[in-house]
């Protein structure tokens, strides 16, 4: 089985740009383990100067684990449902859960949440 992780991604065109950590590197939240970075930190550090847009631009998501209750959770950007089901492949037979959550929203989907408020 493969090793358990914590991450967060981006999704683009498909591609998922997964950057996971071991749990035992994870940042501590009482009993939440999470990647120690931020989504801004990431994208400016690794791909703002190749996609010339802001973090938010594209749909992304993340893992954390919960220790108390031994489970995984993923949340994501609802344009990335497939995406997200793969990561949570990786994560073998541990239990997952996969949530859709609205910190973690593209463009595409700020745009349709706007034009749908008018
Ligand atoms: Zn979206």
């Amino acid at each position: 089985m493969s090793e358990p992780f914590v991450a967060l991604f981006f999704v683009i065109d498909d591609k998922i740009l997964l950057h996971k950590c071991r749990l035992e590197n994870a940042e501590h939240y009482a009993e939440m383990r999470n990647y120690p970075r931020s989504h801004m930190d990431v994208w400016e550090r690794h791909y703002k100067s190749e996609y010339h847009v802001d973090f938010d631009f594209y749909p992304r998501g993340r893992v954390i684990y919960d220790m108390r209750k031994e489970e995984f959770y993923i949340y994501y950007d609802p344009c990335c449902a497939k995406q997200a089901m793969k990561v949570r492949m990786m994560l073998g037979r541990r239990t997952c859960k996969l949530k859709c959550d609205p910190n973690y929203i593209c463009n595409q989907c700020k745009d349709k949440e706007r034009s749908s408020s008018y």
